[in-house]
Order: structure tokens, then C-alpha cells, then sequence
């Protein structure tokens, strides 16, 4: 009980460290221990293990430093380790990449679905991740799982109806195929974790809205992801905009995802200013509501980073109050496809080495 608990307070603390060097970048031992409240003893210890472990090298010292013996750096090894990350969220095919712990790409793998769904695609996210493990150039901390659907708390995919998965642990699958850590969890969760921790934002109360083939959003409120009481926080894609238009595959009409998914933007001649207008009306009170700070768009540029961004923006400030808009930020998310790729990366970097 002792032992495991000093476990605990050790791998904690170890994490703190690593926290900070992730957020900050490279520090001196004396910077780590005033930033963690940790002492320096302690932080000399666990930063000796995480050099051995060969995640943290020593960098030299700031050239500045004018005064004094400089302190010496270190910093987190961008390539100390490596990640596989899935994307099932493209309508014809899987997606993958090895990661770095920077969250940069490194390889690239992907394997077209060709209606494949249930069991058959089960076998290729396998077949899939197996390919990006032998594709790593350093040891592997984990697979991270973007995938449509509901997911809940343990991994298990509730229900992904284009794959017809319902109820399918991806992720005891995975690991047991795999003998690694595996996180799954939904592409909308994942992408707002890929902007909260590499989207240059200095936001802690964030929405993102994916637009695809479907509509969905992720949202982080006080630095920690929202997942709702069954698990399906974000799903305003299936929120009735129009009683009297399109029927959706989801059975209701008029759905927002039935005029804002990117085939009904293409293929549908409704102005894009008028869509982002529609939108603002849905997103209005889920700003006021939470008092966000930025709303972010990820998908096709051509159709969102326009008339409609700029009428979302218009219609929200339009309706909330100005204490809840004088700081808002509509915006487009800088990391384009990856988005969900690299958000995959980081519920691994979150869950084995308590960063993000
Ligand atoms: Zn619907």
C-alpha cells in the first residue's frame, strides 16, 4: 500500500515535470522547481530518471545568461518516443500516422474502407495500426483512436452507424492485438484536443466544430474536455434547424448537419452567409452559455473560412451580450486534416505521460 502510493506521488510528480516542459519549453532545474513546488532535490531525482529514460536531454545553457554559473536546460526530445494515431472519420477510408511527441507527423498510412463495415472493419483499424507500429522510428508510448460515434469512458464505441459498430471495444482489441496503451475516443473530442494542445491557443474554454460528411463538435471548458452524462457532449449536428427541410439519416428533419455538412454545402444553393447565420443562432447560447472564449472551425477552407465564418461571427455577437462576445474568437483551426490525427496523439500523451 505504502510502495503504491509513493508509486502514485512519484509518477504524479514526474508529470508535473513533464507538464511544464510541454507547455513551457526547455527549463533549468532550478525554473522546474519553482514552477512545480516541487524541491530540488526531488526535481534533480525525477529529471535524472527522464534523462535515463532518454525522454528529456540536457540542452546546454541560455546564451543570455550573463551572470553567474548559467543553469543548464533541458527539454523534451521530440523523437524520445512515438505514436500511432487513427482517423475513422472520413467517409471511404481509415486514415493513420506516427506521431511525434511534438505532435509532428512522421509517417503516413492509410487503407481504403471499400464498404467495409462491422468485424471486416474492425480488422482493417487492426491491420492499420499493426502497419504504423513497424512504421515507428522510436519506441511506442501508445495508439490514439479518433473515430465517429458515441465512445464512452472505457473506449468502447457505443454506436458509429456508418461502420455499424455498436457496442465495439475497439480499444481491448487493440491492445490486446497490439500489447500497447490504447485510447479511443470521438474524432470531435479529439480534434478540440489537438487545438487546446498544439492550435497555438492560449484558450481554456473552447469550441470545435468539425464540419465533414457530418456535423460535430468538441468542447474544453476550464482546460478539461466535456463529455456529457451518456457521453455525447457536442452533438449539435442533429439539432433541428428547420422543421420544414430535409430529412436526416439520423430520422428527424431539418437537422443543422442536413444544410451545414460538406456535401449539402457543395451540392445545396443556399448562400454560405445564410448557413453561417443558421449556425450562429445554434451556437449563440452555447457561447452565453459557457461564457467560451474561442469557437473554432475545422474542414474545408473553400466553404468555411469566408462568408460563413464571418456571418457566424456576426450572428453570435449579434445575440449574446457584450461581456460574453468582447473577448470571443471565431476562427479556422490551423491544423487542417491532421486535426483529428494529432488529436489522437494527444489522448496518449495525456494518458501515459500526463501532458496536454
Ligand atoms: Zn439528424
Amino acid at each position: 500500500m505504502g510502495k503504491l502510493l509513493a508509486e502514485d506521488t512519484r509518477r504524479h510528480h514526474r508529470s508535473l515535470i513533464l507538464q511544464h516542459l510541454f507547455a513551457e519549453g526547455p527549463a533549468s532545474r532550478a525554473d522546474l522547481a519553482r514552477a512545480t513546488g516541487l524541491t530540488r532535490v526531488t526535481v534533480s531525482d525525477l529529471v535524472g530518471g527522464l534523462l535515463a529514460d532518454g525522454l528529456l536531454s540536457e540542452l546546454g545553457s541560455p546564451a543570455e545568461s550573463k551572470v553567474g554559473k548559467p543553469p543548464t536546460l533541458v527539454g523534451l526530445l521530440a523523437d524520445a518516443a512515438h505514436i500511432v494515431a487513427l482517423d475513422l472519420s472520413p467517409a471511404d477510408r481509415m486514415t493513420g500516422a506516427v506521431v511525434n511527441l511534438f505532435g509532428q507527423v512522421k509517417a503516413r498510412a492509410g487503407v481504403v474502407l471499400d464498404g467495409a463495415t462491422g468485424e471486416e472493419a474492425v480488422r482493417l483499424a487492426v491491420g492499420l495500426a499493426q502497419e504504423l507500429r513497424e512504421a515507428a522510428g522510436a519506441p511506442v508510448l501508445g495508439v490514439g483512436v479518433g473515430t465517429p460515434g458515441v465512445v464512452d469512458g472505457r473506449g468502447v464505441i457505443l454506436d458509429a452507424h456508418n461502420l455499424h459498430w455498436a457496442g465495439v471495444d475497439l480499444t481491448g482489441i487493440l491492445r490486446r492485438k497490439l500489447d500497447l496503451p490504447v485510447y479511443v475516443a470521438n474524432d470531435a473530442n479529439t480534434a478540440v484536443l489537438a487545438e487546446y494542445a498544439f492550435g497555438g491557443t492560449t484558450a481554456a474554454d473552447l469550441m470545435l466544430l468539425r464540419i465533414g460528411i457530418g456535423v460535430g463538435a468538441g468542447l474544453v471548458v476550464g482546460g478539461a474536455l466535456v463529455q456529457g452524462h451518456a457521453w455525447a457532449a457536442g452533438e449539435i449536428g442533429h439539432v433541428v434547424v428547420d422543421p420544414e427541410g430535409v430529412r436526416c439519416a439520423c430520422g428527424k428533419t431539418g437537422c443543422l448537419e442536413t444544410i451545414l455538412s460538406a456535401p449539402h454545402l457543395r451540392g445545396s444553393d443556399r448562400p454560405l452567409a445564410s448557413v453561417g447565420t443558421v449556425l450562429g443562432g445554434v451556437l449563440a447560447p452555447v457561447v452565453a452559455a459557457l461564457n467560451l472564449h474561442e469557437v473554432v472551425l475545422a474542414g474545408p477552407p473553400d466553404l468555411l473560412d469566408g462568408e460563413l465564418r464571418l456571418a457566424l461571427d456576426r450572428c453570435v455577437r449579434d445575440r449574446v451580450m457584450a461581456a460574453s462576445s468582447a473577448d470571443l474568437v471565431v476562427r479556422m483551426s490551423p491544423l487542417g486534416d491532421d486535426v483529428v490525427l494529432v488529436g489522437a496523439a494527444v489522448l496518449v500523451l495525456s494518458g501515459e505521460l500526463g501532458v496536454s
